[in-house]
């Protein structure tokens, strides 16, 4: 009972101040054994077919284990949490809404920081204090993405894998870095990957299993995951607030497009994935990173847990042979 889940990264410095064991509710659901089972049961529970996967299994995963209380981001993140979060209200759970704002000012963001950290009782320099400690392990995560597209020694599995986590840090900081740094020992010992095709992944995390083994057996391989390395929060900041304001996720496609194109070009990028999933409102921007983005694209849309569909397998392939040409 002393864990907190929540629905997308959110200032998890706080919940650790406050001595509480952060969950993102996401990392449970797509590491669950049986995820399409959590789908079905919240499908059981009255959830529509229409409704997002990540949304229903999020809703099964909180339905079925213990959380404290669910911090629930209600601006930034996803148009279906409100529902989501009144329909877990029913099971009894004490909802704390946070709100990224839309136009990233600092005095608004500062007023949802101050909310988290009365609701669990933590001062400012509790949340210092925590905020310093971790410089440590988000310093890892830029090790490791550097060692990914720079030095070649990281596969697009291994990089994800990490940065995916780095939300919630697996609920332990101190031993997600004792881990990340025993790998990067091991990777500095590897030959570099010679790459026939570099590729970006930007979007929501994939709801497949095998997307980035499948790229790689067909000679490619993701040197840049967009969102993943957004939770790890990779740039170097002043103080806490000023961490989530440069973290580009729930501001908006616009928001996250310098970091995107930035990152395309220094990574020597070759095609780019834009990876949507079944009835997310994020879909429609996929008209913005086409226009915008000025390498060939391809939009992959995922909607169930489980592996690539031979409709995609055979998109994907289509487009990787025709970066290698
Ligand atoms: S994929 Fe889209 S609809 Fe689904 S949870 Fe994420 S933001 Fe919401």
């Amino acid at each position: 009972m002393n864990r907190i889940g929540f629905t997308t990264s959110i200032p998890v410095e706080i919940i650790l101040a406050a001595g509480k064991i952060p969950v993102d509710l996401n990392n449970i659901f797509i590491e669950h054994p049986q995820a399409q089972q959590l789908i079905t049961q919240a499908e059981e529970a009255g959830y529509p077919r229409n409704t997002c996967g990540w949304v229903k299994g999020l809703y099964a995963v909180a339905a079925t284990h213990d959380f404290e209380s669910l911090i629930a981001v209600m601006q930034g993140d996803c148009s279906n949490t409100q529902a989501l979060m009144e329909t877990l209200v029913l099971k009894g759970y004490k909802i704390m809404p946070f709100a990224y704002p839309f136009d990233r000012e600092r005095k608004a963001l500062e007023e949802q920081f101050n909310k988290l950290m009365a609701f669990f009782n933590v001062n400012q320099d509790e949340l210092l204090a925590v905020w310093r400690n971790l410089k440590h392990v988000r310093q890892l995560c830029r090790e490791l993405d550097l060692m990914t597209w720079r030095d070649n020694l990281i596969s697009g599995w291994e990089n994800h894998r990490c940065l995916v986590s780095s939300s919630d840090f697996n609920g332990d900081p101190a031993e997600y870095a004792d881990k990340l740094e025993t790998f990067l020992n091991e990777a500095r010992t590897r030959k570099p990957f010679k790459d026939q095709v570099r590729l970006a992944y930007i979007g929501v995390p994939p709801i497949f299993t095998d997307f980035y083994e499948v790229v790689e057996s067909m000679g490619a391989r993701v040197v840049f995951n967009e969102i993943q390395r957004q939770f790890s929060m990779p740039y170097e900041a002043a103080d806490p607030v000023e961490q989530y304001l440069l973290y580009t996720y729930p501001y908006g496609a616009f928001a996250r497009l310098p970091d995107i194109t930035h990152e395309l070009a220094l990574r020597d990028v070759d095609g780019v994935i834009h990876y949507t999933q079944t009835f997310c409102f994020r879909q429609i921007e996929d008209i913005i990173y086409r226009d915008k983005i000025k390498l060939p694209l391809l939009t992959l849309e995922g909607d169930k847990p489980g592996k690539l569909d031979s409709r995609s397998r055979m998109r994907l392939e289509s487009f990787i042979s025709m970066l290698k040409t």
